[in-house]
């Protein structure tokens, strides 16, 4: 069986995009995952979330440009993602990648083109999730998104944080008293045992004492995850400590557990979905194969029967 490296490795590698795509059933297989490759795409999906009580979060998928051009182009759609969720009245707030503004060319550049979708967003009352990458970027993410938390408020920027990383609970700790509203979530990129904790359950336990930190902080947080023991921990301590459902919400991945998602907004949860559509999906579709064994499995039988 193919290994999670072997496929964050594949997932690295965007020129393998052009080979897979060859069969035609592979690309089809995406729309599990990804909301389609237009703007118009996902607001549609978003619309059909929406009507289930949940909330969204609009990702347009580029990872690491290669140029400001580039660049400037993210800046630009991400603009037109927030014109268009106030035309459409899409209950949906939006997540962006620093690398996709540049954090691989220069950070000053980034700084000012996040600050620009940041400033849109505060304008029209949105709010801007700031995701986290792997973790050659994440000390460079903490500081631009400190400086952009400098100059906004609590409710127009917020950040991630990834509970296989050794220094997750220091981060957190730091980052709620500025306040800061936070997205904990597992990881999802291949890290060296020195800067993430290796075994699965010392990355739940982790995420588990991170959840309780930032529940216990009184600001309004995102708990991401499709994993039922971390979703039964979140609301055995909300009970246990009172903290109404109000004062958090679960995120999960678009195309992932539906089951869940649906039943956790029909107990009276807030429920956001993270809904990723564009030209780029690669990356993004490849780690969410990585996650899941049985996820190749659906990929194999598919190309089979296509
Ligand atoms: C809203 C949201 C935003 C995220 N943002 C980031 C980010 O900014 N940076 C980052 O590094 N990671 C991010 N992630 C990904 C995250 O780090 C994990 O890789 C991913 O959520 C899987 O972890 P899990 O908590 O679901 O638990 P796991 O222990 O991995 O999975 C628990 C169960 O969930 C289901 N499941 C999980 N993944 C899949 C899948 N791909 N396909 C089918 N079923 C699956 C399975 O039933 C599995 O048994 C985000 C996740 C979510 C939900």
């Amino acid at each position: 069986m193919i290994s999670r490296s072997a496929l964050i490795w594949l997932s690295r590698h965007e020129g393998l995009k052009d080979f897979a795509t060859r069969f035609g059933y592979f690309k089809k297989l995406t729309t599990r995952f990804v909301a389609g490759e237009t703007i118009d795409d996902a607001v549609s999906h978003i619309r059909a979330i929406n009507a289930e009580n949940c909330t969204a979060s609009f990702d347009h998928l580029n990872e690491s440009v290669a140029s400001e051009s580039e660049a400037e182009a993210e800046v630009t759609e991400y603009l037109n993602i927030l014109a268009r969720i106030t035309e459409t009245q899409i209950r949906s707030n939006v997540s962006i990648k620093l690398t996709q503004f540049g954090l691989g060319l220069d950070p000053e550049l980034t700084y000012r083109n996040a600050r620009r979708v940041v400033e849109e967003a505060h304008k029209r009352g949105n709010f801007v999730r700031v995701d986290m990458e792997d973790s050659s970027v994440t000390q460079a993410t903490i500081d631009i998104f400190k400086r952009l938390r400098a100059e906004y408020g609590l409710n127009d920027v917020g950040i991630v944080l990834q509970s296989y990383l050794r220094r997750t609970y220091a981060d957190a700790q730091e980052l709620v008293k500025l306040p800061a509203r936070i997205r904990i979530c597992k990881g999802a990129y291949h890290e060296p045992p020195e800067v993430a904790l290796p075994d699965k359950k010392d990355v739940d336990a982790n995420y588990v004492k991170v959840m309780q930190l930032l529940l216990s902080s009184g600001t309004y947080h995102g708990i991401a995850t499709h994993d039922p023991k971390m979703i039964d921990a979140t609301i055995d301590f909300a009970q246990r400590e009172g903290i109404g459902k109000e004062k958090f919400e679960f995120q999960m991945l678009f195309g992932i557990r539906r089951d869940l998602q649906r039943q956790l907004a029909r107990d009276g949860f807030n429920m956001r979905i993270y809904v990723p559509y564009g030209k780029h999906w690669y990356p993004y579709f490849m780690r969410r194969l990585a996650e899941r064994p049985a996820n190749i499995w659906f990929v194999m039988k598919n190309l089979v029967k296509g």
